[in-house]
């Protein structure tokens, strides 16, 4: 449906093109014979034609345009930093068939698992995914596997970009039916009506593929296990990381890993309400994506495998993870008593601050 009325769209505007295009060498000739204008026919043609404050050109250009920008780039942590971090990612973006991403980013925050693209003018598109070590406290080392996969199918499957475009040609067709003249509007209507359709059946699509491809890799179990703890759990340590973040920083001393102290204070009680509440919400179907109990369903619909990881959690996985984290941890504290002799400025505390909308 979107493509159709997209497509109906382009074909409309290439009619139109055509017949304002023969209305237009009908205007010039007349200027030419009348002697109104001292340029060439050709010139005066194309530049009333095709000026940037005519409609239909520009619409149609910009249809076609490769032109997707994001400035939030970012070199992430490198090899060397996360040698066992970047192979699974590699093994896992080859196994679901996807380019590996360009950078990895950590964050000690929560809500912080989410992948992006980004680009400079025409430059080469990179991916990002970034991970929340906070987040990823909560589950196993295949759990782990699992987000970091549907992060890895947002970035590798041009998802970002493919909203980019999604979002573009809704805008240019409301800006076309805006300035167009009432007939002529008539001709939009059935790419609008279209494409609209399209756009509200194909809502949470990006999600939904993401799961699935996911958990066909991964196992539908470790998918489904990642998405509850990770949803009902996750808001909750979300209100205990902000208390320990708040205490820290008004304190003499930081902790040593911000999120490490923040999961040990949240495993120590039961926050019951929290949790119901967080359990409420999940039933509600977001904006960008379905509720839990649909993911799951969707999750589980992949066969179940045994994992690699056993028992072990995340973290214990990967060693390295705990001094990344407190390099993190010091670019938040730079001056108390546990981080004084740290190089803060020089941290990737940039390549963090991309916190774009949580995909
Ligand atoms: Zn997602």
């Amino acid at each position: 449906m979107r493509f159709l009325g997209r497509w109906l769209f382009r074909i409309y505007l290439m009619q139109l093109l055509t017949f304002v295009g023969a209305i237009t060498a009908v205007l010039v000739t007349l200027e030419k014979l009348t002697r109104r204008t001292e340029l060439p026919w050709k010139t005066r043609f194309f530049d009333r034609l095709l000026s940037p404050d005519s409609t239909v050109y520009p619409a149609l250009k910009q249809s076609f345009a490769d032109d997707f920008e994001q400035p939030t780039d970012g070199p992430g942590w490198s090899e060397d930093q996360l040698p066992r971090l970047w192979g699974t990612c590699r093994a896992l973006a080859a196994a679901l068939g996807c380019p590996p991403p360009d950078a990895i980013h950590l964050s000690v925050e929560p809500g912080d698992c989410m992948a992006w693209q980004s680009r400079v003018g025409d430059g080469p598109v990179r991916r990002h995914i970034a991970l929340s070590l906070l987040d990823l406290r909560l589950v196993s080392h295949d759990e782990a596997r699992a987000v970091i996969a549907h992060e890895l199918v947002h970035a590798g499957f041009d998802h970002v970009r493919q909203g980019y475009d999604e979002a573009k040609q809704a805008t240019l067709m409301r800006a076309v039916w805006g300035r167009l003249p009432w007939p002529l509007r008539l001709g939009l209507l059935v790419p609008m009506g279209l494409y609209t359709i399209g756009v509200e059946s194909a809502a949470h699509a990006h999600e939904r593929e993401a799961d699935r491809k996911a958990a066909a890799v991964v196992g539908g179990n470790h998918t489904a296990r990642a998405l509850e703890r990770m949803m009902l759990q996750a808001p909750v340590l979300a209100r205990v990381f902000a208390v320990v973040h708040a205490r820290a920083a008004l304190g003499e001393r930081a902790p040593q890993r911000l999120a490490e102290a923040a999961y040990q204070l949240y495993s120590r009680y039961e926050f019951s309400q929290l949790k119901e509440h967080a359990a409420a919400e999940s039933v509600v179907p977001g904006e960008q994506h379905p509720s839990l109990p649909e993911r799951v369903a969707g999750s589980e619909r992949e066969p179940s495998r045994a994992g690699i990881g056993g028992q072990r959690s995340f973290i214990e996985a990967y060693p390295e993870l705990l001094a990344a984290e407190e390099l993190l941890t010091r670019t938040y504290f730079p001056d108390k008593a546990h981080h004084q002799r740290s190089d803060a400025s020089q941290l990737r505390r940039k390549a963090l601050a991309a916190r774009l909308k949580r995909r």
